[in-house]
């Protein structure tokens, strides 16, 4: 499964919710790259100062990550649910290939779907180090311009689904449910 939607829609949350909930593997791009960041390997080094000015990580970087970790013996076995992957067609690309030479299929590209106004609320108040005004309006912007493409290529391959994440966090984890449970049928 991917989960698609603008920062601070809430897909990180709702993630951790699905991953336990279906007993597949949750992917953060993002918590592997702030976990380099904290322990400052060289992949830490190369992003920290991208992801601080609420840019995105090169696709040279992000595919062969999401590549390494996809055919482990965890993913292979529970399913993986991908949590800020893809975020540029070349990613999305390079899905379709990994999972094409893994025999594996997606079950569903989930957007949760949270307007631009409520998510620059919802991200000044919840004050991370790289949530400076500045950050998240350059990444709302990438989103739009490298990210958003990516529903139409998700909805021409019949996997997109969209989810109002709007309300109450187990309100929006019911919706969420309701579709994943349809495609899994
Ligand atoms: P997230 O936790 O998904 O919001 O990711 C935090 C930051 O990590 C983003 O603002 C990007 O700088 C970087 N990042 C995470 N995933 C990707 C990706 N798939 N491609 C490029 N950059 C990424």
């Amino acid at each position: 499964m991917v989960i698609l939607g603008r920062q601070g829609s809430g897909k990180g949350t709702q993630s951790l919710r699905i991953a336990e909930h279906y007993g597949c593997v949750h992917l953060s791009t993002g918590d592997v790259l702030r976990a380099a960041v904290a322990e400052g390997t060289e992949l830490g080094r190369q992003a920290e100062s991208i992801m601080n000015s609420g840019g995105l990580v090169g696709d040279d970087v992000m595919i062969p990550l999401v590549q390494e970790r996809i055919g482990k013996d965890d993913i292979m076995a529970k399913g993986v649910l991908l949590d800020g992957f893809p975020r540029t067609a070349d990613q999305a690309n390079g899905l379709e290939s990994m999972l094409e030479s893994l025999g594996q299929e997606l079950t569903v590209a989930i957007n949760l779907d949270v307007a631009v106004e409520e998510v620059t609320q919802r991200m000044m108040a919840r004050g991370r180090e790289d949530d400076t005004e500045e950050a998240i309006a350059r990444r709302l912007g990438l989103y739009e311009a490298e990210t958003a493409p990516l529903l139409d290529w998700f909805a021409e391959r019949g996997l997109l689904a969209t989810v109002d994440g709007l309300g109450e966090e187990s309100d929006v984890f019911g919706r969420l449910q309701a579709v994943i449970d349809q495609r899994l049928a």
